[in-house]
C-alpha cells in the first residue's frame, strides 16, 4: 500500500488534507523538520519511506510579505523545493505533487493565464523572489522527469483561503488579513481599512477543494505540464469586502487605502484543462467558504497563526 507524506502539514491546505482523514498519510510540519536543510530532509524521507508526496511546504505571504521579503522568500523556497524533490528522487518516491501559485505567471501575459505561459516573461515585481522560486518547481520537476523519469506533477491553484491560514495583518493574504482586520474593527468600533483601490480581481478557492484536488491529482494526473486548479470565477476585492463584512455583521465605515499596493490588476486563469479532467467538480461557493472561515477564526481567536 502507498504511504503518502504531506509536507507543510500545518498550513492552509495541509490542515484541510488532514481533515480528509485518509489512510496511510503522514504529516510533517516545520516544527518536525527544517526542509531548508538537506540532511534533515533526507533523514525524514529515510525514516518515513513515503511512496507518494504532497509537497505543500513553502515560505509564503501576501503582497506585503512578498514586497518586504523577496530575498528570504526566494532563498528559502528554492532550498525547500530542491531538497524535497531531490530526497524524493533518491528515496524512490513514485509520485509527487507540488504547488505553485498564479503569481508565477508573467506580469505582461495574455489572458486567461494558461499553463504553457509560465516562463514567457518576468513575474509582477511585487512578488519577484517568490514567483521565481516557485517557477523553479516546475523546472526541477520537468528536468527530473526527463532525466530520471520521475512522475512529479505541479498544480497551480488560484487564491486559496480557509481555516488555519496565516492571519498576519501585514504579511498575510487578503482573505485572512481582511477577516482579522474586520474582527478588530468591529470589536473596537473602528473603521475598516482595506488595502488598495478594491478594484483588483481575484479567483478565490476554498482550501478544502484544493485538498480534494491534490489527492485527485496524485491518483489521476500524470502530465509534465502543470494543471491550474480554479473555478474560473473572478470577484473584485470590493465584492470580497462586502461578503466578509456581511458575514461578520460589520456595520462601520470602510476605507480603501490607496497608499497600499493593488498588485496585479487581475489574473484570470484558463480552466480548460481542469474542466477536461474534472468536468463535474463542484467548487465551494465563496459565501459558504467565507462563512466557514470566519466561524473558524472567531472560534479560535486569539489562538491563531499570526
Ligand atoms: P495576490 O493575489 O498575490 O496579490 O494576493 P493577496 O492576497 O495579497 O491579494 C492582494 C489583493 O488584495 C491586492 O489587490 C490588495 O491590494 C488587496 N488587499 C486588500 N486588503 C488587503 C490586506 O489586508 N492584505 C493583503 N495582502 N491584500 C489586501
Amino acid at each position: 500500500m502507498d504511504k503518502t507524506l504531506v509536507t507543510g502539514a500545518n498550513g492552509l491546505v495541509g490542515c484541510a488534507i488532514r481533515k480528509l482523514d485518509l489512510p496511510n498519510f503522514e504529516y510533517v510540519t516545520h516544527e518536525d523538520v527544517d526542509l531548508t536543510d538537506f540532511e534533515k530532509t533526507k533523514y525524514i524521507f529515510e525514516t518515513i519511506k513515503p511512496t507518494r508526496v504532497i509537497h505543500l511546504a513553502a515560505v509564503v505571504g501576501g503582497i506585503g510579505g512578498n514586497i518586504m521579503h523577496s530575498g528570504e522568500y526566494f532563498r528559502s523556497n528554492v532550498m525547500i523545493n530542491t531538497n524535497v524533490l531531490e530526497c524524493s528522487r533518491i528515496c524512490g518516491v513514485k509520485k509527487l505533487i507540488s504547488f505553485m501559485s498564479t503569481c508565477v505567471f508573467p506580469d505582461q501575459c495574455s489572458y486567461p493565464l494558461n499553463e504553457k505561459d509560465i516562463h514567457n516573461g518576468p513575474p509582477h515585481p511585487s512578488n519577484f523572489g517568490y514567483a521565481y522560486a516557485k517557477r523553479m518547481l516546475e523546472v526541477q520537476s520537468s528536468a527530473y522527469r526527463k532525466e530520471w523519469n520521475c512522475n512529479y506533477i505541479v498544480a497551480i491553484p488560484t487564491n486559496i483561503y480557509g481555516p488555519n491560514d496565516n492571519w498576519s495583518l501585514e504579511d498575510g493574504h487578503v482573505m485572512p488579513s481582511l477577516i482579522h482586520r474586520c474582527f478588530i474593527a468591529k470589536k473596537h468600533k473602528l473603521d475598516l481599512t482595506v488595502w488598495g483601490s478594491g478594484k483588483p480581481l481575484r479567483e478565490f478557492v476554498f482550501s478544502v477543494d484544493i485538498a480534494k484536488l491534490a489527492v485527485w491529482a496524485l491518483d489521476n494526473y500524470n502530465e509534465d505540464s502543470p494543471i491550474i486548479f480554479s473555478s474560473g470565477v473572478e470577484i473584485s476585492i470590493k465584492e470580497l469586502v462586502e461578503i466578509v463584512t456581511a458575514e461578520m455583521k460589520f456595520k462601520g465605515k470602510i476605507i480603501f487605502d490607496s497608499s497600499k499596493p493593488d498588485g496585479q490588476f487581475r489574473k484570470p486563469s484558463d480552466t480548460t484543462k481542469f474542466k477536461k479532467y474534472c468536468p463535474d467538480f463542484e467548487f465551494t461557493s465563496i459565501e459558504r467558504g467565507v462563512k466557514e472561515t470566519v466561524n473558524w477564526f472567531e472560534s479560535n481567536y486569539p489562538n491563531v497563526r499570526i
